[in-house]
């Protein structure tokens, strides 16, 4: 019956907030905005976490932050829903930074050995204030810019490449790595390699997952997996879904991998129990008595 397709919509696709007409989703689109507009300030944008794994000794190196959208009534959206239209209604930049804020204060409290990476989507990397932004959001919150990665896509340096490597240049003077993300899709140029500092190149996860059905998949892993090695760039596989990719990727010679086989992304208080288990917390290590001195 009608009530039971409904419900069972509403679990499968949760986030199909585009279903009927064109008029529809223009009112749909239209009200997303609206809502990223009145979320921003009300705190609804929260940072989520992924581990990223050392795949030689299986340590936690860090985490990567993923925004999402803690909606008052369609619950947790992810950020392909709520990115572009961010983007394109001018609100990723303040979006983005909120989010920002939020992890810096959290991740002043880990272990000073583990990093945070965020993503910086190809509009933010127009704004020629936004190494400015960045490196105050850390002086504010206290985070050492050591400790921050930040990822950019090869789509980012088409349009203004000039602008992008100033950007970059900035932040790598403070201290903060750079990694190209989603290496690989998109339009690749081995010439991106050479025309931006780079500090670590993430394979993307759609090589990554069928690494083991399918032999070109395995190829261009490979590929870049020696490319790193040449290059001294430390290579990161993201989408590791079984212990089986990741075996391999460690044979390929892939430096650090996340994906679901090492945790799905987390939320705070997840990544807080994760750090204590781990003695990892060294504010909550201080204060329990069972610790070692
Ligand atoms: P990304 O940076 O390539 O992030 C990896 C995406 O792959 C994440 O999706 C993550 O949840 C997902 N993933 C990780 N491991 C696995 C796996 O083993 N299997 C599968 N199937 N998926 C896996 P998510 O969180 O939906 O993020 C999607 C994209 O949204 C990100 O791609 C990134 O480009 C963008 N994004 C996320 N947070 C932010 C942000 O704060 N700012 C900006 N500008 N972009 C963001
Ligand atoms: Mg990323
Ligand atoms: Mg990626
Ligand atoms: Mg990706």
């Amino acid at each position: 019956d009608i009530a039971m397709y409904v419900s069972k919509n509403q679990g499968r696709g949760r986030y199909n907030w585009f279903d009927g007409s064109m008029e529809r989703e223009l009112q749909t689109r239209n009200a997303i905005e609206l809502g990223i507009r009145n979320g921003i300030p009300r705190g609804e944008f929260v940072p989520y976490y992924e581990q990223q794994i050392d795949l030689t000794s299986g340590r936690l190196h860090g985490f990567e932050m993923l925004a999402r959208w803690n909606h008052p009534t369609k619950g947790l959206v992810p950020p392909d829903i709520f990115i572009p239209i961010a983007e394109e209604a001018g609100m990723i930049g303040a979006l983005s930074l909120a989010v920002m804020r939020q992890a810096f204060v959290e991740a002043r409290n880990w272990d000073p050995t583990l990093t945070l990476s965020v993503n910086i989507s190809p509009t933010q990397l127009k704004d020629p204030w936004l190494a400015q932004k960045i490196v105050k959001l850390l002086v504010e919150t206290g985070f050492p810019p050591q400790r921050l990665e930040v990822e950019i896509t090869e789509s980012s340096l088409f349009e203004n490449l000039g602008l992008a490597q100033s950007i970059v240049g900035s932040l790598k003077n403070q201290g903060i790595r750079i990694a190209l993300d989603d290496f690989g899709t998109g339009y690749s140029s081995l010439a991106h390699l050479r025309a931006l500092p780079f500090d670590r190149i993430k394979i993307d996860r759609s090589f990554v997952s069928s690494i083991n059905d399918n032999s070109e998949s395995a190829a261009i892993v490979n590929a870049i997996a020696k490319l790193g090695e040449s290059l001294n760039l430390p290579i990161t596989a993201e989408g590791i879904e079984d212990e089986m990719i990741g075996e391999r990727l460690r044979a390929l010679g892939c430096n650090e991998g996340q994906g679901w086989h090492f945790g799905r992304p987390m939320e705070i208080t997840e990544v807080r129990s994760l750090l204590a288990g781990k003695g990892l917390l060294p504010s909550a290590r201080a204060t329990d008595p069972s610790a070692e001195p």
